[in-house]
């Protein structure tokens, strides 16, 4: 049994949606069980939320996600009818009628379980079930969505829940790459990528795979297979382990354009005041990323952090009302930063890899605003209109170019 995931781009137009389904046949001939996950067609979910803020520019979460939730169920019966035209018997299924099953958190909802009953018995009739990804349902039935770029973690939680052998990640680029091949032109495919790796990347901005769908198939052991969807080369596989040989100090750059910062100044230097920063932004469901405060100085101190540009509003509202209840000075906010990361479990260990990292951005003239670290992960945040170039600099760096 096989999931197969096909992304906004494969399904875009109605020439594309007749490949994708000449693909599933060809698989379907092949002897498999087909599963079939499929994304809102292009840039339809950007265009029905772009609708949504034309008529209120703070959309209600509930209402989008009953409107962004429709991108996908529009292209399940295209695929659906399409497979059946060839004479493959399909049938589509929404979030609901897959039985996926959700939190309540609207845009951000996290699958709690599925329930594959309907699908298996679609697939012992021998029909294909072209499920809509990137939605679900929470147990009153309210629909939600999985957040930008979901359909891969439907995928994913599909193959997991229905024990297939591999979820298969069908896209416009020809795998997993050492950075966004359309940043690094001489960016290398990778034949293998290990989860934690994957997952590090994916959180910190590479947008080839949900950091979720990653989560959930290291959890499950689903092999996953991203791949092209224009052509039957193989891509890269994400598992376990990488043979030997693979192993590479980094193995890959990622960056992440949609990052602003807050500073709180001048706050007391005594306990409670982070708490009582960051505790009603937790409550908003806004993610704090890097955070930075300085060592005090006469009882003073500064503390910054990163949010999503997407956040900044809401969350300087919020940290503005703290800081008065803290005492603290003032609140400044700026756009336009960027996250520009290096990843690799092989940098475990090594010294080093972080003075090589800050070196070449300082040679290249980039300045580095803020810094965090994991054990397989170095990120600095710099300058928005720096960051490509940063990429570069760094894939050149640590000689990712190189087989
Ligand atoms: P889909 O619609 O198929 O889900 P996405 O746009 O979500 O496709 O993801 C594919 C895109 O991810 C590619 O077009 C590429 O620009 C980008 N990308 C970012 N980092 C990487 C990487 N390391 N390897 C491959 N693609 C990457
Ligand atoms: N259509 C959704 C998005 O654009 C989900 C997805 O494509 O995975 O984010
Ligand atoms: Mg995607």
């Amino acid at each position: 049994m096989i999931v197969q995931k096909y992304g906004g781009t494969s399904v875009g137009t109605a020439a594309r949606i007749r490949r994708v389904s000449r693909r599933i046949a060809k698989t379907v001939k092949s002897g498999e069980q087909v599963v079939a996950v499929v994304s809102a067609m292009g840039n339809t979910t950007d265009r029905l939320i772009a609708l949504a803020r034309s008529v209120n520019p703070e959309p209600p979460a509930r209402e989008l996600d009953m409107l962004v939730a429709n991108g996908e169920t529009i292209t399940a019966p295209l695929v659906a009818m399409c497979l059946q035209g060839m004479g493959v018997p399909a049938v589509s299924l929404s979030g609901l009628q897959a039985g996926v099953q959700t939190s309540a958190h609207h845009s951000r909802a996290r699958i709690h379980a599925i329930k594959p009953d309907r699908i298996l018995e679609l697939l012992r009739e021998g029909k294909v079930a072209v499920v809509a990804g990137f939605q679900g349902v929470t147990e009153d039935l309210e629909v939600t969505t999985l957040g930008r770029g979901g359909s891969d973690t439907t995928a994913v939680a599909l193959a997991a829940a229905l024990k297939a052998d591999v979820c298969e990640i069908f896209t416009d680029v020809d795998g997993i790459f050492t950075a966004d091949p359309r940043i690094v032109k001489s960016a290398r495919k990778l034949t293998h990528i290990r989860y934690d790796e994957m997952l590090e990347l994916a959180a910190v901005g590479a947008r080839v795979m949900h950091p979720r769908a990653v989560e959930i198939g290291e959890l499950y052991g689903v092999p996953i297979h991203v791949r092209s969807s224009f052509h039957d080369g193989v891509g890269t596989m994400i598992v376990a382990k990488v043979p030997m040989e693979d192993r590479q100090r980094v193995r890959g750059i990622a960056q992440e354009t949609n990052v602003a910062k807050i500073t709180v100044v001048g706050v007391a230097d005594r306990p409670g005041v982070a708490a009582a920063i960051f505790e009603p932004l937790g409550k908003a469901g806004i993610s704090v990323d890097v955070i930075v405060q300085n060592i005090g100085r006469s009882g003073r101190t500064d503390l910054t952090f990163s949010v999503a540009e997407s956040d900044l509003k809401a969350a300087e509202k919020l940290v503005k009302a703290a800081a008065k209840t803290v005492g603290a000075t003032r609140v400044a906010s700026a756009g336009g930063i960027a996250k520009l990361s290096i990843v690799g479990t092989g940098m475990l260990g090594m010294p080093g890899i972080a003075g090589r990292m800050f070196r070449a951005l300082a040679d290249a003239g980039i300045n580095i605003e803020m810094i965090s670290t994991s054990e397989i992960r170095i990120t600095c945040l710099v300058a928005r209109d720096q960051v490509d170039k940063g990429v570069r600099v760094l894939h050149k760096t640590f000689e990712l170019d190189r087989d």
